[in-house]
């Protein structure tokens, strides 16, 4: 079925309701929490009663989002969030293919009653909703949520501050349009966000430019410190240990955008970030070019994602989740360059 049918069929399942929750991944990014927020946004200015309920908090470089205070976290607030998935009439799902993205909500989804929407970018998604917009072409979340938007004539209901969740999405999955970012399309979304008075050096400075001093000195520590050259996989990775989050006084997002830098050296096609956490370590992946870091993850650590840029996660100490990422790495290096 082609977009614009599905979103007819959106339309008209959505003039039925009333009560509707929208949801985001866990760890909400700056797409997942932006396509909430600016989808939840325009439904409210239509008429209808929206919740955002994300399966825990969000980092505070997000919190200038028009509504981000309203955002319900299951983490904290775990009745509060049952209740509203409970009686409601539609689950809107954002920026995530399947249930097992959203953590301890994952039942209250399945539970749910509720018809299930889905709106994503990334590949395989899991057959988990009703009705599945799903585009792994698409830049981002928030590109696609703004085409849905236009292609059900609701795109007058995104008023500037809504537009501009929408624009961050965009810029924080592009790494401001550097990636993801070659179809024409995703131009003419932006052009029309401007057109809507975004103030996109705002958002820039907003999303960007807001580091804390003990995030910036996180990050050279990271680089100067703690950064490893595989050079015969064409990969490097940094580890953070929770002492470490701790001497720099980490906060949530903090390690946002640290996987990026060791492929700005030349010769670093594969980059890992290792962050230990109480009972397990994160692990992040970006690639450039064909390695797929989502094949990879789901492979071994649990986790996907995109081509380019993945994640997953090892109940492994942090020492030894790092042995098995230098020992697997080269096999499924040799194993993709045996099938090529
Ligand atoms: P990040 O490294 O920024 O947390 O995530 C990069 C990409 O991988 C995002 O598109 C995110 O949705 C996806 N991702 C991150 N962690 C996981 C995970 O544990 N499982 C899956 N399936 N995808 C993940
Ligand atoms: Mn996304």
């Amino acid at each position: 079925m082609d977009r614009q049918e599905l979103i007819d069929q959106l339309v008209e399942k959505i003039s039925g309701v009333t009560d509707i929750v929208v949801v985001p991944h866990h760890n909400p990014d700056g797409d997942a929490l932006g396509s909430a927020l600016g989808l939840s946004g325009a439904l409210k200015a239509m008429g209808k009663s929206v919740k955002v309920v994300s399966p825990n908090g969000f980092a505070d470089f997000l919190a200038w989002m028009t509504d981000a205070a309203e955002v319900i976290s299951y983490e904290q607030k775990p009745e509060l969030a049952r209740r509203y998935t409970a009686n409601a009439q539609m689950i809107i799902m954002v920026d995530f293919n399947g249930l097992s993205r959203v953590r301890g909500m994952q039942s209250l989804l399945e539970n749910s009653k509720a018809f299930r929407i889905m709106i994503d970018h990334h590949p395989d998604p899991e057959d988990a909703a009703d009705i599945m917009i799903s585009d792994p072409e698409v830049s981002s979340t928030c590109e696609l949520v703004y085409s849905v938007l236009k292609g059900a004539g609701w795109n007058h209901y995104l008023s500037k501050e809504l537009a501009e969740c929408i624009y961050a999405g965009i810029m924080t999955d592009t790494g401001s349009l550097s990636y993801n970012s070659s179809r024409p399309e995703t131009y003419h979304v932006v052009a029309e966000l401007v057109e809507r008075g975004i103030d996109k050096d705002k958002v820039h400075h907003l999303v960007f430019h807001s580091n804390s001093f003990s995030r910036m000195r996180l990050l050279g520590h990271s680089l100067g410190q703690k950064m490893v050259l595989i050079p015969e996989c064409k990969a490097a990775y940094i580890s953070l240990s929770t002492d470490e989050l701790k001497r720099f006084d980490f906060k949530p997002g903090d390690t946002e955008g640290i996987v990026n830098y060791p492929l700005s050296i030349d010769g670093v096609n594969i980059s890992a970030l290792f962050t230990e956490k109480d009972d397990f370590v994160k692990i992040s992946f970006r690639s450039r070019g064909s390695f797929p870091v989502n094949k990879f993850s789901e492979a071994h650590f649990n986790g996907g994602g995109h081509m380019n840029a993945a994640g997953g996660e090892s109940k492994l100490s942090l020492a030894e989740a790092i042995r098995q990422f230098e020992t697997l790495l080269p096999e499924f290096i040799a194993n993709l360059e045996s099938h090529s």
